[in-house]
């Protein structure tokens, strides 16, 4: 996410854009444009989405496929290696098309034992790691960089998260050293590289719930569990993430059937306009929006809504 320190907020309120970002970044809307927005760094608001036209409510912004992403260990269903799409054959993968762009990385994960890694993991109730897995399995096999995430804001992290980090992160390194990985293909993986690439997910990974299997899993599942577990995986987008939060914002992140992430407009927005996303659930009350994202964010909300005690 773009923490800002501070949120000055309100839809009517525009932070002027200090100078525009020269990212580049790959679209795969099917629009043949390209979409309708400018990443700005603001004087108050810290990094920002801005559109560059009117955007009507509906309209499809863009799409963005995850930097990384994992099964979550809880999946109610089995899900796709590759895209997370729920699966009905027993291959890790849906389609010819995620085999081939993730076999690489799939064969190095392969290779190791993560027996010790995983109950690290599961014992703790802990899903991040799992995505320092699969992106040091990336790096590996030459699909990733070890600086990818670099761009992205990390989490402040207090001396109890380092300490159990440093466990993950010699279980990880562990798990390679014994296989037929070499030295020099892991070098990167160092306790630095694993802590400040976990800051980074702690407050930019998204959990991703697809819109298409919730209907089906309510019919079939008391509707206490599909709750706890409706999610099929976690994410790291680099787009996405420099949406700023507000809890009643005027875009939102949807994912149909798998886990490319599609950023559509809640209501009209104006030229000019910041737009925001939600970061956790817009209907719970001020006092827990405000604790959760104090605690999972690290910044306190400013946004009209919390500002005016709705
Ligand atoms: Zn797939
Ligand atoms: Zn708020």
């Amino acid at each position: 996410m773009a923490v800002p320190l501070r949120l000055a907020s309100s839809r009517f309120f525009f932070p002027k854009p200090l100078h525009i970002f020269s990212f580049s970044f790959s679209f795969s809307t099917s629009s043949p444009s390209p979409p309708p927005i400018r990443v700005s760094l603001t004087d108050s608001v810290g990094r920002a989405v801005f559109a560059t036209r009117p955007i009507p409510s509906g309209y499809l912004i863009h799409t963005a496929q995850p930097a990384v992403c994992h099964p979550s260990p809880s999946a109610l269903h089995p899900v796709c290696y590759s895209c997370l799409s729920t699966l009905s054959q027993r291959s890790p993968f849906c389609s010819h098309h995620c085999h081939q762009r993730s076999k690489e990385y799939y064969d190095v994960e392969m290779k190791a034992n993560w027996e010790d890694f995983d109950d690290y993991c599961r014992n703790r109730g802990l899903k991040y790691p799992f995505l320092v897995k699969r992106l040091a399995c990336m790096i590996i096999s030459g699909v990733a960089k070890s600086d990818s995430l670099d761009i992205l804001q990390p989490a402040t992290l207090t001396p109890e998260m380092i300490f159990e980090m440093e466990e993950g992160f010699t279980l990880l390194r562990n798990a390679f050293t014994k296989t037929l990985v070499s030295d020099e293909q892991i070098a990167f993986l160092t306790k630095q590289w694993y802590i400040s690439v976990l800051a980074r997910i702690r407050i930019n990974a998204f959990r991703i719930e697809l819109a298409s299997g919730s209907y089906e899993d309510l019919l079939s599942s008391a509707f206490a569990s599909v709750e706890a577990e409706t999610a099929v995986g976690n994410a790291v987008y680099i787009l996405p993430s420099f949406y700023n939060h507000d809890c009643d914002p005027n875009a939102h992140i949807i994912w149909i059937d798998s886990a490319e992430a599609k950023l559509k407009a809640l209501r009209d927005i104006d030229e000019g306009e910041e737009m925001r996303i939600c970061y956790i659930d817009a209907s719970l009350n001020r006092d827990a929006r405000r604790e959760l994202l104090f605690r999972g964010f690290g910044f306190q909300c400013n946004c009209s809504r919390c500002l005016h005690g709705d």
